[in-house]
Parts: C-alpha cells; sequence; structure tokens
C-alpha cells in the first residue's frame, strides 16, 4: 500500500488526480501505476488501469495469483478489469471519499480489504475540495465543459488592491453570484474552496481575500483595520466585478460582516447565508467561556496565565488553543492542506479586531452587537452550523428568533469548519436553499 500511496503523490506532483495502484504477484510488483487522465489527456488511465498498462500483457496464471493495491476504491471500470483477469485478492485505502463496485467484486467471489488509510483519505479529500470539477470528469458526472474561472485584482481604497476569483457564470441568465465572505477577520479565504462546488454557468461563485491577507495586499497600518472598510470593500467587490444581485456567504467573522452589510440594505442584496456565526461579540465569548471550561483543568490554567501575563504568543498558549480547537474548530485530522495554508498565513486584522485566539476577545470587535437589530434583516437568510461549533446551538438560536423567516441547518457531529467535516451534507443544505434564489 506504501508503493501504491507514493504513485498517488506522484500523480498529484505532476498535477493528477491522487490515486495510486499497485500489482503484485508472488510478493514482487509486476505493475505499479497512478491516474494519469488529466496528464495525458486520457479517458481511460485511472490508477488500476495505469498498473495494469504497465504490467504488459500477463498470462492468466500470472493474473489469478495476483494482489491489487489501490489507494481508493475501484470505479465500475477498474472492478471490470480486475473481474475480466481474474485478480483474486484487492487491497482498498479507503471508501470514504469514493464508493466504488466493492460489492460487485464480493459477489464475484473477490477478496476485498478495505484500510481506512488516513493518508489515501487525506490526499482525496485535499483534491476534491481544490479541484471538484476535475473529480467530478473522473467518475463520469458533470461531463459539461470547465467553468469559467478567472482572477483580477480589485482596487479598494487609498491604492490598495484585493485579490478575487470568479468561477462559473456565462449563462443567459444568471441568478444571483455568490459572494463569499471568509472569516477571521484576516484569515484568508482557501480554507473555503471547496464552496466552488456550487458554481455552473448559471452561479457564479466569487472569492476574495479581504485587505489584510492571502493574496492581497497586507499593509502593516493597525489602524485601518475597523468594520467600516470591511463593509465598503464589499461594495468595492461587487462594483468592480458587475455583481448587480449577490447572495452573502459569510463564515464565522464574515457573518458578522454580512450580518453589518445587510443591515444598511444595499441594492441587490438577494439573500444571507450565515454559516458559523454570531449576531454579537459578548454573546460568542460568552458560549466559548462555556465551552472552555470544559477543558481539563491545566490547560485552562495555562490558558489564564498567559492571558493575565499577556504572553499568549508563547508556544504552550497555543498548544493549549489547539485542544480547543480540536473540538470546536476543526475536528479531522490530518488538517486538509487549503486549510494548513489559511490557518499558517492569517493577516494584522485578526489580532487587532479579534483577539490572540478565537475565545480571547480583545480587539476592536469586541462589543460589537447587532442582535437587537435582526428583524431589519429583510433577505431570506440560511444559518448553517455544527453541533459542536464554538458558534453555538445557543447563538443560532438567537440569529433564527431574530431574524424574519430564517432557515437554520444544524449538522451533526460537526464544529466550526463543518463544511470541511460534512461536505456532502454542507453543500447539500447551501443547494436548497439557493434553488430557490
Ligand atoms: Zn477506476
Amino acid at each position: 500500500m506504501q508503493t501504491a500511496i507514493e504513485e498517488a503523490r506522484r500523480g498529484l506532483a505532476e498535477g493528477g488526480i491522487p490515486i495510486g495502484a499497485v500489482i503484485v504477484h508472488r510478493g514482487r510488483i509486476i505493475g505499479r501505476g497512478h491516474n494519469r487522465r488529466v496528464q495525458n489527456g486520457s479517458a481511460i488511465l485511472h490508477g488500476e488501469m495505469d498498473a495494469f498498462e504497465n504490467a504488459g500483457r500477463q498470462p492468466a496464471a500470472v493474473y489469478r495469483e495476483a494482489v491489487l493495491y489501490t489507494t481508493l476504491s475501484p470505479c465500475v471500470m477498474c472492478s471490470g478489469a480486475i473481474l475480466l483477469y481474474g485478480i483474486p485478492r484487492v487491497v482498498i485505502g479507503e471508501n470514504h471519499t469514493f464508493m466504488g463496485e466493492e460489492e460487485l467484486l464480493r459477489a464475484r467471489g473477490v477478496a476485498v480489504e478495505v484500510l481506512q488509510e488516513p493518508a489515501c483519505i487525506a490526499l482525496m479529500r485535499d483534491f476534491i475540495a481544490q479541484h471538484p470539477q476535475l473529480w467530478n470528469e473522473d467518475i463520469g458526472v458533470g461531463t459539461e465543459p470547465a467553468l469559467a474561472d478567472e482572477e483580477r485584482r480589485v482596487a479598494v481604497e487609498d491604492g490598495y488592491r484585493v485579490w478575487t476569483r470568479s468561477v462559473g457564470g456565462g449563462a443567459a441568465a444568471e441568478r444571483p453570484a455568490l459572494l463569499i465572505l471568509h472569516g477571521g477577520p484576516g484569515v484568508p479565504h482557501d480554507y473555503l474552496d471547496g464552496l466552488a462546488a456550487l458554481a455552473a454557468p448559471d452561479r457564479r461563485v466569487v472569492f476574495y481575500d479581504q485587505l489584510g491577507c492571502g493574496r492581497s495586499d497586507c499593509p502593516d497600518e493597525p489602524g485601518r483595520w475597523r468594520l467600516e472598510r470591511f463593509v465598503a470593500e464589499i461594495g468595492r467587490v461587487r462594483e468592480a466585478l458587475g455583481l448587480d444581485r449577490v447572495v452573502l456567504y459569510g463564515q464565522s467573522w464574515g457573518g458578522m460582516l454580512a450580518i453589518e452589510y445587510a443591515l444598511a440594505r444595499p441594492p441587490g442584496l438577494a439573500g444571507l447565508i450565515l454559516a458559523n456565526s454570531t449576531p454579537s461579540s459578548a454573546l460568542w465569548g460568552a458560549e466559548a467561556a462555556r465551552l472552555r471550561a470544559e477543558l481539563p483543568a491545566a490547560l485552562r490554567a495555562i490558558l489564564a496565565r498567559h492571558e493575565a501575563a499577556g504572553s499568549t504568543d508563547h508556544p504552550d498558549y497555543q498548544e493549549a488553543v489547539w485542544a480547543y480547537y480540536r473540538r470546536h474548530v476543526l475536528r479531522i485530522e490530518p488538517m486538509p492542506e487549503h486549510v494548513r495554508r489559511s490557518l499558517e498565513h492569517i493577516g494584522q486584522p485578526y489580532g487587532v479586531m479579534w483577539g490572540p485566539s478565537e475565545f480571547h476577545i480583545t480587539g476592536n470587535l469586541k462589543d460589537w452587537d447587532r442582535s437587537a437589530r435582526l428583524g431589519e434583516i429583510a433577505v431570506p437568510t440560511l444559518l448553517i452550523s455544527g453541533e459542536h461549533d464554538e458558534s453555538t446551538p445557543a447563538i443560532n438560536r438567537v440569529m433564527q428568533q431574530g431574524i424574519p423567516g430564517a432557515r437554520w441547518a444544524l449538522l451533526d457531529g460537526c464544529s466550526h469548519l463543518a463544511h470541511i467535516e460534512a461536505p456532502e451534507a454542507y453543500l447539500k443544505a447551501l443547494r436548497e436553499f439557493l434553488a430557490g434564489l
């Protein structure tokens, strides 16, 4: 299996789909390969097929004593090849991200073993999140041509520019664009890349890195980071990209920003998705204190000591913070690559506006509270959050009761990055809401 994983990684490094396979005969590798559909423009070179091809022509007696290792559950095509050549045993890295024809193989007498290897799951989960289109093409869904995908820099204030990416669009009649507001403040959009799966010819999905993080300009000007400028920035981005009608999706801080923007009743706002968010910093802080009280006493002591001493940069503090994050921010390991990229590039606005951690709020958003004004939100609204989310059910209940007609999708077993933890359920809830807009 290790060799199959090496093959998968090789494929990824070539810009391809990370699936590898190895055929072993009497303890010796006779063929190894990886998915080369992208690299070779091939219609059939899945990892397993590539391994068959590289093994060359073999007598039936060899196949009948061979074992095929593959990092991912084999599709109907590859299962067909396995049955055709009478391979008696298949060892599968994982069937978490894709369930192939294991039942068919078993029904035909093949011994099938599934390892649920974390390395295999991580490779595919990261890849699917970042390249949903390529993956759909690989398994024969969504055969339409690739969507438009354009990056552009947009001028905001004082000559600074923000980076934007627009996916989809181009249909004769387009629905309102989905404009994505990332969290933080200052956590670049990368961790939300999976939402590109919602793009279609009639629906643009637009990402941007807010000023101060990611690929946007990052001036070292702590005084600049105030709520008002981020609200104005949304208007600049909409204007520059011609987004006359939008549904605003805001994750965490992005949801706070979306609430603030919606309260100004801007023209062309067709709907709101408030994901893992809050209408009030104080409410967030109170719920965070409650969750924090559930941590082991030793960790709580470390947190309190460093917060009192102002030494929140200390590695012990950061380590204790992660104990909380593993419960309430991201409950899966290993952390997907695009999430890591976001968290390793948090910009200056986070410390200035929020604080040293998710639950220790010291920044200029400390007193932000719009819970009494939620009734003024006059557009269709979807709330989405996780069972263990730091945006707790109590917080979302306040929003559901406050915003007229708001719907709420609460995802079992999930936390703050529910879109990473349960992507299918998450996207389904968003699709259902968007279908009406
Ligand atoms: Zn296949």
